[in-house]
């Protein structure tokens, strides 16, 4: 059996939708787990649902559910004409839920709020795929991804226990047929309280199933031809890669070639299940394989950027080193308030690091380092990192740009530069 998954812009509109299905006649697999995300940028959507919430703004709140709702209703009209159709009940008692959560919740534990409300956007997503295949000629079961994946309670980055899991996924998912189930959720196991795996993690949500299901392949359909050398919305001429190593994989996604979620391949690894990474616009093209063998093919340099990052430089107050123990406390401070590490340097008395303030919490941390720490920090920096560089391609990419911090290891070259 092989592992199909779906992102938000494979499914965008009602065409997307269509094309879905399209795909899947197109490669006529009959033993499947689909894995889908939830519609275009609903995810965003759902976060501003989440914002007025917490701001105590009622009708803030009810205008961002309404967009959402129309979003998905325009998507229905369009897919089921009959305005009698069961399809636009079952989306309805999605909204309720959400609702009923958002008039009865005492917790003011942001995390554990977002992933109730933003989950949404998954359980509504595939209620309307896996009906409209239904009803176009492709059977197929809708399994909620709650009842398989299990994980611990730190909500917005849960993390999976792989033993319940992998029971879980044995017992309630058919390896006959068709299954059509949500990426991006979990469900910790003491309260059964939905969890996320992390923004844009419907990718791992497949290598989940393909692991514990020895799949014989995952395939993720991307708005892209398959892996290219470099972001095409930030660089003009790219590369497709037609082949990577996971080693090479794992290295390109954890520097934040975002085309990969960078938790989708160690699990596909350790089983060597390949990954293919292919265009839904064009099925028929070969795309990417990531898999056993070569480390890469063309051999060409990867250049990867991420923007809006934060370089921050600490040193004692008394001039100290920097050692293990301060290092660690500061270790610790990024890891309390979720930040993610991207890169760092560190001298006898100074240590820098670049990080993806992913949950906003920068304005609370900087106080808490500033008690121990003399600190500068610069925000919107861009962090570019290069593999298999070539000493011109540097010089090209940073000029016209002021060089922060530069360091080199391996095979990897990486850049935090301020425009
Ligand atoms: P989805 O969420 O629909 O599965 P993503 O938006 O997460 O898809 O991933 C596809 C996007 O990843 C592309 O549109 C492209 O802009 C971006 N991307 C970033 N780096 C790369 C890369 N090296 N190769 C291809 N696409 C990339
Ligand atoms: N819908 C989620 C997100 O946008 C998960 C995903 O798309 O992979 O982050
Ligand atoms: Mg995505």
């Amino acid at each position: 059996m092989k592992i199909f998954k779906f992102g938000g812009a494979s499914v965008k509109d009602a065409e997307g939708v269509k094309n879905v299905k399209n795909v899947l006649e197109f490669t006529a697999e009959k033993d499947l787990v689909v894995v889908v995300s939830a519609m275009g940028k609903m995810t965003n959507a759902l976060e501003e649902i989440v914002k007025h919430y917490f701001a105590n703004n009622t009708s803030e709140t009810e205008a961002s559910i309404s967009e959402v709702y129309n979003y998905h209703l325009q998507i229905l009209k369009e897919l089921f004409p009959n305005a009698s159709h069961g399809i636009y009940r079952k989306v309805s008692k999605w909204f309720e839920g959400m609702r009923s959560f958002i008039e009865n919740n005492k917790s003011k534990n942001h995390a554990f709020v977002y992933d109730q409300i933003v989950s949404y956007g998954e359980l509504i997503s595939t209620t309307i795929v896996s009906e409209y295949l239904n009803e176009n000629g492709l059977k197929n079961e809708w399994l909620d991804v709650r009842q398989c994946i299990k994980t611990d309670n730190y909500y917005r980055d849960a993390r999976v226990d792989w033993n319940q899991t992998q029971e879980l996924i044995l017992e309630n998912t058919s390896k006959k047929g068709v299954t059509i189930t949500q990426g991006f959720l979990g469900a910790e196991d003491t309260h059964n309280f939905t969890t996320t795996l992390g923004r844009e993690g419907s990718d791992y949500t497949a290598a989940i199933f393909g692991y514990c299901l020895n799949a014989e392949s995952v395939t993720i359909w991307k708005d892209v031809p398959g892996v290219l050398n470099a972001d095409p919305r930030h660089f003009s001429s790219t590369q497709l890669l037609h082949h990577i190593s996971y080693r090479e994989a794992i290295e390109l996604a954890f520097y934040g070639a975002s085309v990969i979620h960078p938790k989708t391949l160690q699990p596909l690894q350790r089983k060597e299940i390949p990954l293919f990474v292919k265009s839904f616009v064009k099925p028929e093209a070969p795309g990417t394989c990531v898999g056993k063998g070569v480390l890469l093919d063309p051999m060409v340099s990867c250049f990867i950027l991420k923007k809006n990052q934060v370089l921050i430089s600490l040193s004692s107050l008394d001039f100290s080193f920097m050692m293990e123990d301060n290092i660690s406390e500061v270790f610790n401070l990024l890891h309390s308030y979720k930040m993610k590490v991207e890169l760092i340097q560190n001298s006898a008395i100074s240590f820098s690091v670049c990080i993806d303030n992913k949950y906003n919490s920068l304005e609370s941390l900087l106080p808490k380092l500033m008690e121990k720490f003399k600190v500068t920090c610069h925000k919107d920096v861009t962090l570019y990192t290069v593999r298999h560089s070539k000493p011109q391609e540097i010089v090209s990419l940073t000029q016209g740009k002021k060089v922060l911090l530069k360091q080199e290891a391996g095979e990897t070259v990486q850049l935090v530069t301020m425009e």
